[in-house]
């Protein structure tokens, strides 16, 4: 049951890469935001009062610096609202980033997920008055499986070893909207895609799609807390919006196609571990007959060739042997009941 269910979701999401293709196509460039060009660190005003800042990052070339995660400002009349919170180090480079662009409070931050990358920052953000918002189920990770996390992480990181964990003041289920004369932003959540708490960004007025981790630019797909299946259908959903720009997590700034590369990753990914599996072969055996000549024109990597993507390769093994109970993805080593686990925060 368990393996013709992922091939029934296999086939749905195959057919859902030839939507997007052919809805892309109809898109006229011409009115549409133009895509940024940006360098490592660059910030650029992508629409009016939508600022955006592409964090340095390599797949595989161990000289550039991780710059975490990129981020996102928009600017309000009476406040700045930030997609996502980075390390603490970066979040003070963004926060200088940001007071070049405006002079305005900054009031909320989402943290698109749990992971460091994206939340370890909010004790800065929350020196500067911000308040920091996120999925109740990132929340939730970020409460159960955070401390730990943290002390493992001050030991490699001053920044971390420096600070101190700051949790999530406002967690939502679905949706929380920001609306005032000016901007309108609403964080959204798809389902469990890369972690069980994801959060994305839209812009409605300017169609552009803040991501998070939930789409990336690049060999990126870090999967240890991801449901592959459920994440195609999130992707899917994120195509149903009408957007211009797709500002992912890591990676540069893409037209909406970026859903399908994605798309088409996850699915032939789970296509050739599903023909492995049932042809006996071993994760390793798997990992090497990988060939996806599209995914290193897209990545400049080869599929196999990270330790990321190596990683991705025995996750969706496991998912497709049945070996993952994805409630509780993330929240290990937690001795905490993920089902029941308070977020400690008022939802909004
Ligand atoms: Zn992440």
């Amino acid at each position: 049951m368990l393996k013709r269910l992922a091939l029934l979701a296999s086939v749905g999401a195959a057919f859902a890469v030839v939507v997007y293709a052919s809805a892309d196509k109809a898109a006229d460039e011409s009115k549409q935001l133009p895509v940024p060009e940006m360098k490592f660190n660059d910030v650029k005003e992508i629409a009016p009062g939508v600022f955006f800042r592409y964090s340095s990052i390599a797949a595989n070339d161990p000289k550039i610096p991780f710059g975490g995660s990129n981020h996102t400002w928009v600017v309000f009349k009476d406040y700045v609202v930030v997609i996502d919170a980075n390390f603490p180090k970066e979040a003070a480079d963004v926060i200088a980033d940001i007071k070049k662009t405006t002079k305005k409070p900054i009031k909320y931050v989402l943290d698109t997920h749990h992971h460091g990358d994206h939340a370890y920052g909010n004790t800065i953000w929350a020196k500067e008055g911000a308040q920091i918002v996120a999925h109740k189920n990132a929340a939730r990770l970020l409460k159960a499986n955070g401390p730990k996390q943290w002390e493992d992480a001050a030991k490699d990181r001053k920044d971390i070893k420096d600070n101190e964990l700051k949790q999530v003041d406002i967690s939502f289920d679905d949706k929380f909207e920001l609306k005032d004369e000016t901007q309108h932003v609403v964080f959204m959540h798809f389902g469990h895609s890369h972690t069980s708490g994801d959060a994305s960004a839209y812009l409605p007025k300017h169609k552009i799609l803040c991501t998070g981790d939930a789409c990336v630019n690049g060999a990126f797909n870090y999967m240890g807390h991801s449901n592959s299946a459920s994440w195609i259908k999130c992707l899917e959903a994120m195509g149903k919006l009408e957007i211009d720009l797709i500002c992912p997590g890591h990676g540069k700034v893409a037209r909406k196609d970026l859903l399908a590369k994605e798309t088409r990753y996850f699915t032939e990914l789970r296509a050739a571990v599903k023909k492995g599996i049932d042809d006996k072969k071993s994760v390793e055996e798997i990992t090497k007959g990988l060939d996806f000549p599209w995914y290193k024109e897209w990545t400049g990597v080869g599929v196999a060739e990270t330790d990321m993507n190596k990683d991705s390769v025995k996750h969706v093994y496991n998912e497709l042997m049945g070996k993952i109970d994805h409630d509780r993805l993330g929240a290990a080593p937690s001795p905490l009941d993920w089902r029941t686990a308070p977020t400690g925060v008022a939802a909004k």
